[in-house]
């Protein structure tokens, strides 16, 4: 009997990229952070590239240097850099850097011992990791200088967009102007014409003024769509195996704080999957999973390691498998269905699947 086990499923990625690419002509990278939102960073990474995504993000030059370890050969591009920008790594490995402040980049012009490629990381109303617009020349000053000194190359301009879930292109319009401005000084300086990035899935999929150069896609890789707007494919399937069952009579409470009691007789089973496996534990009653084709109800508080279901008068062997979310529909929950119940966006769910849980690639 196999245990937890989270499938990723990298036609669904393929499918995805597909979808955006009926929605912008502009250049598509692939943003695989966080372990490529939980479903293995190598693997997306691999399927979008294959699927037609030129590029690939992500949040540290770590991550990137790893995807270079797997062979990707795209450029890759990472935009937080947690201990200053380590320049060395970044040259070494051919990974872009963006950056975001005066300081970071007159540290990077006055350390890279070879030329190291840059993306100006401007603020576009985020207020997070870009530049502030006061201090856009000071920023473009100093690129110049490490321009002249060939410390480093100026590749592309990045901004991020707070607002594109809205899907209202009336509220990018402030941060498309911003885009607009910041390339018009990066072309005055002398800095050539970088590639411009400002959109991410929401953005390329509700409002083309914002799609620039290139679209930089995580959420939509993996089936979810921020903006609620557009039907994309869910790229995970987590099962369990039923380990354990018992028939209990009615009135029976169930788990921690006895906080689900039977209302009639039931079969109990128990799935190892838990809140340390990424299980919320703060869930409304309508929670559940699919076992042979109908849904049933988790039965009272999620536990670290486990789950019970109530399955009612229906008894399945020990081995029986349960899925807990996947694309497939019907009694089938979702990630976004996990979402609603527990009071969070997809984004939480998928990138809260602990290490426990057996990955493999379909
Ligand atoms: C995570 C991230 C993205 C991708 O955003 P999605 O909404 O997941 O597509 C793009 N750009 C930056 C800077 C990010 O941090």
């Amino acid at each position: 009997m196999n245990g937890p086990t989270l499938r990723t499923l990298t036609g669904a990625v393929a499918a995805n990229v597909a979808g955006i690419r009926t929605r912008t002509r502009s250049m598509i990278m692939a943003v695989v952070k966080a372990d490529g939102y939980g479903h293995g960073a190598v693997t997306v990474a691999e399927a979008a590239v294959a699927a037609g995504a030129g590029w690939l993000g992500t949040t540290s030059v770590g991550e990137a240097c790893a995807l270079r370890a797997a062979g990707l050969a795209v450029p890759i591009l990472a935009w937080l850099h947690a201990s200053g920008v380590d320049a060395e790594a970044a040259a070494a490995a051919g990974v872009d850097v963006a950056v975001g402040s005066v300081d970071e980049l007159g540290a990077l012009v006055a350390q890279a011992a070879s030329t190291v490629r840059v993306h100006l990381h401007v603020d576009t109303g985020m207020s997070r990791g870009g530049c502030p617009r006061r201090q856009w020349d000071e920023l473009i000053g100093v690129a110049q200088r490490g321009h002249r000194a060939r410390r480093v190359r100026v590749v592309g301009v990045m901004g991020h967009l707070p607002l594109a879930d809205r899907a209202e292109p009336a509220a990018n319009a402030a941060a498309v102007a911003g885009m607009r401005e910041a390339l018009k000084a990066v072309r005055a300086a002398g800095l050539g014409s970088p590639l411009a990035h400002l959109a991410a899935t929401s953005g390329a999929l509700t409002d083309p003024a914002t799609h620039f150069g290139m679209v930089r896609i995580g959420a939509g890789l993996v089936g979810i769509d921020p903006s609620g707007t557009v039907e994309m494919h869910g790229a995970s399937r987590l099962t369990a195996p039923i380990v354990h069952t018992s028939a209990v009579p009615a009135g029976t409470p169930v788990g921690y704080g006895g906080a689900y009691v039977t209302y009639r007789a039931a079969h109990l089973s128990v799935l190892p999957v838990g809140y340390a496996d990424g299980i919320p534990r703060e869930l409304s009653p309508r929670a559940g999973v699919e076992v042979r084709g109908r849904r049933f109800p988790v039965a009272g508080r999620v536990s670290m390691d486990q789950i019970v279901i109530d399955t009612g008068d229906r008894y399945f062997p020990t081995g029986t498998s349960a899925t807990v979310f996947g694309p497939d529909g019907g009694a089938t929950p979702s990630v976004h269905d996990w979402a609603h119940w527990a009071g969070t966006i997809p984004h939480t769910i998928v990138t809260g699947i602990g290490p426990r849980v057996r990955r493999s690639i379909a």
